[in-house]
């Protein structure tokens, strides 16, 4: 050991399991005191002295190796932001309880790692009087310039509007933009540095007074602040029921107390009215991360966040993951949203791993949902979590009306048409008045599919095991990896030219709305209709400005805006959901009934709600429609724990993936012995996965039950460990813990 010498462990950052361990390099003089643990930097590695990039785990003052065989750090990764600690915990509780190595745990938890240069920031300004602008939002509408009127209503409501909202959010052209600065009506004004979009006022700024029940979730997690005895609760509240005005509170209180706040809500559920909320409070203490940011704006954030200038950070999954010096109070909006789980490798899931962070930094982990996750509220019962009921909207809006139709005594009374006659004559009524309606189809597993009447196959992707759908403009799509193809004359198995385009789906019932219900607009939303950037909210900005009166659509329509004209809402098949081979599928059937219910009458109206169905006494269609959480709830949990799924019990998923069949299978296998031979589990598999092919590559899966996670984890090590020796040539294993899917 050279005297005085320093020495840091490093984990290279490349995702093979063998380097998942810390090498040991020394810190040349030039680096000593700049380089600290999470640092990111540059070493050289191997026989070869290849330079790879690497995250410092830890620093000491002496090695445990032989001192002239240890290789000098070469520098730090350019514009690096050490981590802090903290991350450094979260990521080995991420690795110890979802599997992955160290570095994909890191990397999920350090933000952003590499600094890019800052994006130049638009804002436009009001240039005009609130008067003049809106008197030129009429002319517009008078000339039915419906994009420019949005802009102008908008610059009357805001004095400063970022460029980045008016062309995204409000989807207003450049063009349009630019005609406005024209006209004097607003300017442009040029930042670099990141700035949050500013509003001024906004109508429901002033302070609400709080109902009751609001004042005692707010008064018993203050109280709990102030006592240091923070721990975590669930609101279960229905939508409107004042949940956001709960959460804004208690930030409030978390920042009186000198402490921050993280806002978590699903990506989708980003709006502009939470957040004008939010920022009239706080003002520029409160930022956003978004999926759309640059890694520049992110990091910025990050910046921001550590040095104290934000005490508010709301953002999707990834912005738990915020450096705050002193985080008092995580909230996650929404809290059953399956968005909150990561996808990739560590598979972790928000809600558990915000636990962690607020246990180790003594914050307050706030819940709240319309439709609790069965984990959370099962916690709840058994006292981990304490529950909050808000019941009623806040605002005195009554809860819709909700009827369940039989599809089969439909049927039976000669009715083939997909409207059944009770939300036929409701629709009659409201296309008449003039309100607005929402039809909701989930179409998962029912597109439009090509099957032939001679021998009964379907036409499939050549590189998934699922059918393709039939298009406009005789197209054949597959939505799992995008494959397109012409629409075939003849069936490729029989060659038979019987084939027919089972027609279902949104594109069908908005050919059948068209023609029921001539000269009324109507606007669709799945998928296809979604796929560019930025039409998402166009379609359902279009339709909260009234541009159209009815809109169909995917599971997409029933979160995000609100739409107070809207007083009808049918939901054309509510068995299709159900149908999904998945444990969870009663589950969100209910969530996704429940939501789309809860769409009709939010305004002054009272609203109306249709679920047709072919099974009106499945328990998760009966409890949906009387909106009883409750009695769901006990019904399902009964299922969790006669059938051992969780939250009854825990389940790891191990998905493999590989190109060649039979070699998956048989590392399937294999890891199936090495399974059971290690431990009392209860073992499904292998078996192939519901969709065996996806993007050419075979799926295969096995399920581990047991009561007990850490079980689990061991289970899992010993697997991660086997396969590190294996040859994984075009194969790969995941692991997935407590799967929100099955895949
Ligand atoms: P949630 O988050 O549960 O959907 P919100 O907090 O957004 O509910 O409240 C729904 C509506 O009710 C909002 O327009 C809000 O301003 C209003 N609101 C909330 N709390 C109150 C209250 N105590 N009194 C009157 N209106 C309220
Ligand atoms: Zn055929
Ligand atoms: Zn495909």
């Amino acid at each position: 050991m050279v005297n005085g010498s320093q020495y840091a462990d490093v984990i290279i950052d490349i995702s093979i399991e063998k380097l998942d361990r810390p090498f040991t390099y020394r810190i040349p003089e030039r680096l000593s005191g700049i380089i600290c643990v999470g640092s990111r930097v540059r070493i050289p590695f191997g026989g070869g002295n290849t330079e790879k990039k690497g995250y410092v785990t830890a620093i000491k003052d002496h090695a445990d190796y032989d001192d002239d065989k240890i290789k000098d750090i070469l520098g730090l990764v350019d514009g690096s932001i050490s981590a802090e600690e903290r991350s450094f915990e979260i990521a080995a509780y991420i690795k110890d309880t979802y599997g992955g190595t160290l570095s994909q745990a890191l990397k999920a938890v350090i933000p952003v790692k590499s600094k890019v240069k800052p994006v130049e920031h638009k804002t436009l300004v009001r240039k005009m009087s609130v008067e003049e602008l809106r008197s030129l939002a009429d002319e517009a509408f008078r000339q039915k310039k419906t994009a420019k009127e949005r802009l102008l209503r908008a610059l009357a409501e805001d004095d400063r509007i970022p460029v980045s909202f008016v062309t995204r959010q409000l989807n207003v052209s450049g063009s349009t933009v630019n005609s406005i600065i024209k006209s004097g009506a607003a300017a442009l004004e040029s930042d670099t540095e990141y700035r949050k979009p500013t509003v001024s006022e906004i109508k429901n700024s002033k302070n609400l007074n709080l109902n009751a029940e609001q004042q005692i979730i707010v008064d018993t997690i203050s109280s709990d602040m102030d006592e240091q005895k923070c721990g975590k609760y669930l609101i279960h509240g229905v939508t409107g029921s004042g949940k956001t005005e709960v959460y804004l509170r208690l930030a409030e209180k978390t920042v009186l107390l000198g402490k921050q706040v993280i806002f978590l809500i699903p990506e989708i559920a980003l709006t502009y009215q939470t957040l004008a909320r939010f920022y009239s409070k706080f003002g520029d203490r409160v930022s956003v991360l978004n999926s759309s940011m640059s890694n520049g704006e992110k990091f910025d954030q990050c910046e921001r966040a550590k040095a104290g200038d934000i005490d508010i950070i709301i953002g999707p999954r990834s912005a738990l993951f915020t450096p705050f010096n002193d985080i008092g109070l995580i909230i996650l909006d929404e809290e059953h949203e399956l968005s909150y789980k990561s996808e990739n490798t560590p598979k972790y899931h928000a809600r558990e791993v915000a636990a962690r962070i607020c246990e180790l930094s003594g914050a307050a982990l706030v819940l709240g949902s319309a439709t609790p996750s069965l984990e959370s509220y099962s916690e709840a019962e058994k006292g981990g979590i304490r529950l909050f009921e808000l019941k009623e909207r806040a605002t005195g809006a009554s809860l819709p009306k909700t009827e369940i139709i039989d599809l089969r005594a439909e049927l039976a009374s000669g009715n083939r048409s997909m409207f059944s006659r009770r939300l036929k004559s409701l629709m009659d009524e409201a296309v008449a008045s003039g309100d607005q309606i929402m039809l909701f189809l989930n179409r998962r597993g029912f597109s439009g599919q090509l099957s032939c009447r001679e021998c009964g196959k379907v036409v499939k992707c050549p590189h998934c095991d699922v059918p393709m759908s039939v298009h406009t403009g005789n197209k054949l799509i597959c939505h799992y990896c995008g494959e397109t193809a012409p629409k075939p004359s003849l069936c490729p198995a029989c060659g038979s030219k019987y084939l027919a385009a089972i027609k279902a789906g949104t594109e069908a019932v908005e050919e059948r709305i068209n023609k029921m219900y001539p000269g009324v607009k109507t606007l669709r939303m799945d998928k296809d209709t979604t796929s560019a950037k930025g039409s998402y909210d166009k379609i359902l900005s279009s339709f909260a400005e009234g541009e159209a009166q009815i809109l169909i659509g995917t599971q997409m329509i029933v979160k995000g805006h609100d739409f107070p004209n809207v007083t009808l809402v049918g939901i054309l098949a509510a068995d299709l959901s159900l149908g999904v081979p998945d444990y969870r599928a009663s589950e969100r059937t209910f969530q996704l009934l429940t939501q789309a219910c809860g769409r009709a009458g939010r305004g002054e109206k009272p609203g109306y709600s249709i679920i047709q169905t072919y099974q009106p006494d499945h328990y998760a269609i009966l409890t949906s429609s009387e909106q009883d959480y409750k009695k769901f709830y006990d019904e399902e949990m009964a299922y969790r724990e006669t059938a051992g799924y969780p939250p009854a019990v825990h389940m790891l998923a191990v998905q493999f993936f590989g190109t060649d069949e039979k070699k998956t299978s048989n590392l399937a296998l294999e890891l199936g012995d090495v399974i059971k031979s290690n431990g009392t589990n209860r073992i499904l598999g292998p078996a192939p996965a519901n969709i065996g092919k996806v993007m050419d590559y075979y799926r295969f899966v096995i399920y581990i039950k047991n009561a007990d996670a850490s079980k689990l984890a061991e289970i899992r090590n010993v697997c991660e460990e086997f396969l590190t020796n294996k040859n994984m040539n075009q194969m790969y294993v995941q692991f997935d813990l407590d799967p929100l899917n099955l895949i």
